[in-house]
């Protein structure tokens, strides 16, 4: 079976996971649901994708009655997430949802309910889990390899650009730089070192006002504890590039890996030498196996339901909350 894919959104990602899933033999682009009405006339002829799975933001809903389209993958910005998966899901389709699932933990519970209530499955777009390198370091720390893990540094950012852009607007991105890549540095320490933390501390620093607006993060240290006694420092940043990389130490080993969530390839080493695993294009093994996640109930080796994706928004809330306060803030994932 394949699984039968319309995608909401033809903005930059979206195109990337258009173009990707070209190589799916299980997953297939079949509709698209945009606000312009050229975009999807491009898209149909590009992608044969007949009239009759077009759709846009005001009767998506009537997907519900549309027996060819399997599930939709929400590519929108992050603010929108919340409304466009509760109406896929009351449209009764299985949803695909980029990061972050939601804006705040709230938001992300309510999606996952109504997903439980339609007896659809929520998928969240972390590429990174299905990723080989990262997967092999995962393996090699299951394996013992590593020791007891002692810590982890993450270091996500990039240097953002046109100050018009939705990743800007607080009512589009619901934040600023933690939403968009920090996220990557808190669910990169999460798989990375096998626990879920148990504490977060956080300073900002903004040396914008103008472009980082009120409630706009533009650069945020943050530290987390975990279980074991593991501690991490973090980074999140849109005013620094060349920031992708990860560093798990261990008392037996490490792993370092630059890059480390980037569309790849992900370079990476450990105490016993370079990462050899192949590159696959990442949104191209993501579509294939969230194919068989959905259509044979297959389990990934790292969770990408709306679970794992609630615990990174519990963080986030939290990292928020530590920024502001100066306080060390209690997470119970
Ligand atoms: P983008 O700006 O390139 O595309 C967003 C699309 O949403 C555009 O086509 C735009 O027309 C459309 N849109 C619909 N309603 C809108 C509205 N009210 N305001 C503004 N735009 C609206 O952004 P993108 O980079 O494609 O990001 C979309 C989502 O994908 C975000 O949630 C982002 O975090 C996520 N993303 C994930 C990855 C990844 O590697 N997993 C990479 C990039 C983006």
């Amino acid at each position: 079976p394949v699984l039968r894919v319309a995608i909401m959104g033809l903005g930059g990602y979206g195109t990337r996971v258009a173009e990707a899933m070209k190589s799916c033999v299980k997953a297939k682009l079949v509709g698209v649901i945009s606000g312009t009405p050229s975009k999807i006339k491009d898209w149909q002829a590009k992608y044969s994708i007949p009239e009759k799975n077009c759709y846009n933001y005001e009767n998506f809903d009537e997907i519900k009655n549309n027996p060819d389209i399997d599930a939709i993958y929400v590519i929108t910005p992050n603010a929108l997430h919340y409304d466009q998966v509760i109406r896929v899901a009351k449209a009764g389709k299985h949803v695909i949802c980029e990061k972050p699932m939601a804006v705040n933990a709230k938001e992300g519970q309510e999606m996952i309910d109504a997903c439980k209530k339609a007896n659809v499955k929520l998928l969240v777009g972390y590429r990174m889990h299905f990723e080989p390198k990262t997967l092999e370091v995962i393996r090699l720390r299951n394996a013992g390899e590593f020791g007891k893990i002692m810590f982890f540094q993450g270091q996500c950012g990039f240097k953002i650009g046109d100050p018009a852009q939705w990743r800007l607007n607080k009512k589009l991105a619901g934040g600023g730089a933690m939403m968009d890549i920090g996220i990557y540095a808190i669910n990169g320490s999460r798989y990375m070192v096998g626990e879920e933390p148990v504490w977060v501390t956080a300073q900002e620093t903004k040396t914008n006002p103008q472009i980082f607006k009120e409630g706009v993060d533009e650069t945020i240290q943050f530290q987390m504890g975990f279980p074991s006694g593991a501690v991490a420092s973090y980074l999140s940043s849109y005013n620094i590039n060349y920031l992708d990389r990860f560093y798990l130490v261990g008392e037996k080993g490490f792993a370092e890996m630059q890059p480390s969530t980037g569309y790849g390839p992900i370079k990476g080493r450990t105490h016993k030498g370079e990462l050899t695993q192949p590159h696959i294009t990442h949104q191209t093994v993501q579509m294939e196996e969230m194919a068989g996640i959905i259509l044979e109930g297959k389990e990934p080796i790292v969770p990408v339901n709306g679970e794992e994706a609630l615990k990174d928004l519990k963080i986030i809330d939290a990292i928020y909350l530590a920024a502001k306060t100066g306080k060390k803030i209690p997470l119970k994932l």
